[in-house]
């Protein structure tokens, strides 16, 4: 695994929590809610189960899987949250460990935190951990087997 600094590696490993906990594990990768205070419920992160670096990074197998994976994502994002669209963001600015932001846009998200806004969000902006956990876990259950 990576060095102990990795907060993503942490999350992978269960040392950290997110709102929801690990929603799915599949093709190299986890699927979680936002480490950290969100403006937007259901914004969630596909992380790389292996450290490396950035997209450009990861095992051949992890990179097959990754378009099909986050187009299921979505689709379960627009379906379970009635998302009106999902952003994907690959930023890793911050976070050196491969990971995406998949972030729903609703009819209700106001100018300011839509589409690269979501990451300049202001304090009254955050949404309650419970409301962050239920969207999370909604995205979890329409992924779950046997779902379409
Ligand atoms: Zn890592």
């Amino acid at each position: 695994m990576g060095d102990a600094r990795c907060s993503a590696c942490d999350l992978l490993a269960g040392a950290r929590s997110v709102p929801g906990g690990l929603l799915l594990r599949q093709g190299g990768f986890a699927l979680h809610a936002l480490d950290g205070p969100s403006p937007i419920p259901g914004w969630l992160v596909l992380t790389a189960e292996r450290h490396c670096r950035a997209v450009a990074d990861l095992d051949p197998e992890a990179a097959a899987a990754l378009g099909p994976l986050v187009q299921r994502v979505m689709r379960a994002q627009r379906s379970a949250l009635q998302a009106e669209h999902v952003y994907l963001f690959a930023i890793g600015d911050q976070l050196l460990h491969a990971h995406l932001h998949l972030v729903p846009r609703y009819a209700s998200t106001p100018g300011r935190l839509r589409g690269r806004g979501c990451f300049e969000a202001r304090p009254e902006d955050l949404r309650p951990a419970e409301e962050l956990a239920a969207a999370a876990r909604l995205v979890a259950e329409a992924l779950a087997p046997g779902r379409p």
